[in-house]
C-alpha cells in the first residue's frame, strides 16, 4: 500500500467561515494551505472581515483527486448555491444582451461582477490559485463558468453539467 498523506478538515479562516460538516472537506495540508490563502483573499476583496466573515459550504466528492484529499468541492457562498449564483449571472447577461446601448450593457455587467459572489469566487480561484495540472489533463479548476471564463474553455458538455452547481479544485 502506498503511504497516504494525512488529511484534516479545512478550517475556517479570518474573513471566511466553513459552515459545512468537517468531513465535507477532508484535505491534504498542501491543499488546505493553498485554499485558505485564496479564500482569505477572496473574502477580503469582497469586503468581508473577522467581524463579518463570509460563509462557505463544501460537500464531499468521491472520484479522482477526492479519494486522496487532493480535491475539494464548494457548493455554496454566503448561503446561496453556486447554481443560483450562475442563474443570476445568466439573467444579467441576458439583460445586458438586450440593453439599448453599450453604456447600459457595461453598467449591467459591472454591477453583476461586483455583486455576484459565486462568480467572484471562481475568478479569484482562477487568477490567484495554483491548482494541479496532471499530464494530459487540464488545470483542475472546474465550475459553471469554466467554458466562458476558462481556464479550460474546451470543457465537455458532460463535465460542465457535472459542475453546474459547485466549484472543484485540486492540488
Ligand atoms: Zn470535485
Amino acid at each position: 500500500m502506498p503511504e497516504r498523506p494525512a488529511l484534516a478538515p479545512l478550517s475556517s479562516g479570518r474573513a471566511y467561515r466553513v459552515d459545512s460538516p468537517p468531513e465535507s472537506a477532508l484535505v491534504t495540508g498542501e491543499l488546505a494551505t493553498e485554499l485558505s490563502r485564496v479564500l482569505e483573499r477572496f473574502a477580503r476583496d469582497a469586503a468581508f472581515s473577522e467581524r463579518h466573515p463570509i460563509r462557505l459550504f463544501f460537500k464531499p466528492g468521491v472520484v479522482g483527486h477526492h479519494r486522496v484529499g487532493r480535491a475539494a468541492d464548494l457548493y455554496a457562498v454566503d448561503g446561496r448555491g453556486l447554481d443560483c449564483w450562475k442563474q443570476r449571472w445568466d439573467e444579467s447577461v441576458g439583460r445586458a444582451t438586450r440593453a439599448a446601448s453599450a453604456e447600459e450593457r457595461e453598467a449591467i455587467m459591472n454591477k453583476e461582477r461586483a455583486e455576484n459572489l459565486g462568480w467572484r469566487l471562481y475568478k479569484t480561484l482562477q487568477v490567484h490559485g495554483r491548482w494541479a495540472r496532471p499530464d494530459g489533463y487540464p488545470i483542475q479548476l472546474f465550475g459553471p463558468w469554466t467554458r466562458t471564463e476558462g481556464p479550460w474553455r474546451l470543457i465537455s458538455d458532460r463535465l460542465l453539467h457535472a459542475h453546474r452547481d459547485h466549484l472543484h479544485v485540486a492540488r
